[in-house]
């Protein structure tokens, strides 16, 4: 088997038969011509069931996360909407992270609560916790995402799928902060892997797209149906971009990281910062289990500010070359404020962040111009 930063530009990727084109084509095509009534050439008939861009980033995604089946869909929510239809039904129950993207808390509290379905939030880092709110019979499946948004929370991966076994529950992580470059999970033991291609697949802020990875055929049936019966699937277009981001995602992981370690060296010297969130940290609660289960640490960082909510929110209005924005994973560095952007959606749940917290999606800048830009801000 070849390698990651291989499969990344070749798996599902090979140059077309006709033209000889090394980069797959766009099919903007919502149909395909028939050669006599059900004479469909390479199996496709009508784009949402199947589109030969699509395939092709659907096929890349099962490499890098080293699974069988892949399928790419609208948005990241998109494909956790279709994995949660594929595993609950009404009646059942399913154990989510106390620090989670606020998206899909929202999804699961708002939407998936009035059709039925219940959810206890968990602190993950305790294993004997997450065990105790299993409801026997009514869970189902419980949800992971490592590391945490935005507070870079680590979860014990392994320790949660041995636990769902034993239970007999599925597993699903959110893989969108680490990417497969630094984490693969179903190499521990979980069932499905889901990814918002929005972030570091796409990795140049140019699309919205989602991911879902599986291994279990039984598991691929129910969400290829549902994928097809539903219709939440990536346009060619979109497929493309995503795969485009995908060739360069080891080296734009090695920047990240690296400058995010810088970053956060800075921050450690700066007596404005009250607590740093960076998994890397050898202080950090999940330090160990991080090390072992992910390749290197990534490049999101959190951090809280003297001064509360106002001086937080100044510091985003501040800086020149960190954008403020919503979002994650891009080439360029983000900035923003949890509480009033990306996690409001969570305010007064049990998910709710402090105020004077400041995230960072630490760009493939150079790095002596992403710190001068902090330090003139704070
Ligand atoms: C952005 C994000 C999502 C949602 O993805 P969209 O593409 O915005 O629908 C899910 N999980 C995490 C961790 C995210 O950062």
């Amino acid at each position: 088997m070849t390698r990651f930063e291989t499969d990344a530009i070749h798996a599902g990727q090979e140059p077309d038969p006709v033209t000889g084109a090394v980069v797959p084509a766009i099919y903007q095509t919502s149909t395909y011509k028939q050669d006599g009534v059900g004479g469909l050439r390479g199996g496709y008939d009508y784009s949402r069931s199947g589109n030969p861009t699509r395939a092709a980033l659907e096929v890349n995604l099962a490499a890098l996360e080293r699974g069988r089946f892949g399928f790419a869909t609208s948005s990241g929510l998109s494909a956790e909407d279709l994995i949660l239809r594929a595993v609950l039904k009404p009646g059942d129950h399913i154990i989510v992270p106390i620090d989670a993207y606020g998206g899909s808390y929202r999804l699961i509290n708002r939407v998936y609560t009035p059709w039925g379905i219940s959810h206890t939030a968990v602190d993950q880092n305790d294993v004997v916790a997450v065990e105790k709110s299993i409801q026997p019979g009514k869970t189902k499946a419980i949800w992971v995402e490592t590391p945490t948004n935005p507070l870079l929370a680590i979860t014990d991966i392994e320790a949660i799928s041995a636990l769902a076994r034993a239970h007999d529950l599925t597993v699903i992580v959110d893989n969108t902060f680490a990417s497969p470059y630094l984490q693969q999970p179903l190499n521990l033991g979980a069932d499905i892997v889901i990814h918002s291609t929005t972030k570091y697949l796409g990795g140049h802020s140019d699309v919205i797209g989602g991911a879902v990875i599986t291994s279990n055929p039984a598991l691929a049936e129910k969400i290829g149906f549902l994928h097809n019966a539903m219709g939440p699937v990536a346009g060619p277009m979109d497929a493309w971009l995503v795969l485009r981001g995908i060739r360069t995602l080891g080296v734009r992981m090695d920047r990240h990281t690296f400058n995010a370690k810088a970053v956060v060296r800075y921050l450690q010297g700066n007596s404005q910062i009250t607590e740093i969130f960076y998994p890397g940290l050898p202080g950090h609660k999940g330090h160990e289990i991080a090390k072992r289960q992910m390749r290197d640490f990534g490049g999101m960082v959190s951090f809280r500010v003297k001064g509360g909510a106002e001086k937080a929110l100044r510091v985003c209005e501040k800086v020149q070359i960190f954008t403020l924005a919503e979002s994650l994973g891009g080439v360029e560095s983000l900035i923003e404020h949890p509480a009033r952007m990306t996690h409001a959606s969570v305010s007064g749940s049990p998910l709710e962040v402090p105020d004077d917290l400041i995230r960072l999606s630490v760009g493939i800048e150079h790095i002596d111009d992403l710190i001068e830009d902090l330090e003139r801000a704070l």
